[in-house]
């Protein structure tokens, strides 16, 4: 029987590359909903709408139906990437100025209720995976497994960095760290869905575990 898995936590702790190979083991779809705000975040920076300083939240509502965010896999990858209006930004939404935008974009209501309606199309035939902020309590508060995942700001900062660096961004380490810790404390402290483990949520701090090690306990969880 197919169910649901939702995977919150703060940022950096992991979240989709777990969720990506228990997706990929379970024979389940995989969706990173951080990609859909960040998908957000750079249309809003492409169309000159929010930028150093300013931040057209009106005119970003009323562009909403503009955008267009799609998944589409990539057998080479073995996960699906990110598209907004056709294009692939995969690549292009993880850069440090996505990602300074993309939680102050992600307190918007509006913005949150387009994306958690798709979140929830998505998943209405089960089998699915999802990592974000609020999937536990609220785009499938019924899922039948719910993970929180937790590790320190360091232990996050320091993968976050590496992660980045390997990828070809230039930036330093206390810049990511900055932007770890600024990014936890808007998703926490908004209005909108704060993120909160949800009550039922089993909470793993992974600081010290191996990427197979976090498989097998998700996996064990998963078969139960
Ligand atoms: O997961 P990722 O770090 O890529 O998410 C980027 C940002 O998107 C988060 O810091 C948060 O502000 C927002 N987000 C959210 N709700 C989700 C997923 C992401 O608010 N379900």
């Amino acid at each position: 029987n197919k169910i649901i898995i939702a995977i919150d936590g703060f940022s950096s702790t992991g979240k989709s590359t777990i969720a990506k190979q228990l997706a990929k083991k379970l024979n389940y779809i995989y969706v990173d909903t951080g990609a859909m705000y960040r998908a957000v975040a750079y249309f809003a920076l492409e169309n000159n709408l929010i930028g150093e300083d300013f931040f057209h939240t009106e005119k970003l509502i009323e562009k909403l139906d503009d955008i267009n965010i799609a998944f589409k896999f990539n057998e080479d990858l073995g996960f699906a990437e990110v598209y907004l209006n056709g294009k692939n930004i995969e690549k292009a939404i993880r850069t440090l100025e996505v990602s300074q935008y993309v939680s102050p974009i992600a307190t918007i209501s509006e913005v949150r209720h387009k994306l958690v309606e798709q979140q929830q199309l998505m998943g209405k035939d089960k089998g699915i995976v999802m990592d974000g902020r609020d999937i536990g309590t609220v785009v499938f508060p019924d899922a039948e497994l719910k993970i929180f995942m937790t590790a320190s700001a360091e232990t996050r900062a320091k993968r976050r960095y590496k992660e980045l660096l390997e990828r070809g961004h230039n930036l330093s380490y206390d810049d990511v760290l900055e932007n770890v810790t600024t990014r936890d404390r808007i998703d926490s402290t908004r209005e909108d869905s704060p993120l909160v483990k949800a009550e039922d949520a089993i909470e793993i701090d992974n600081s010290d575990l191996t990427i197979d090690e976090q498989l097998e306990t998700l996996l064990n969880l998963a078969n139960k």
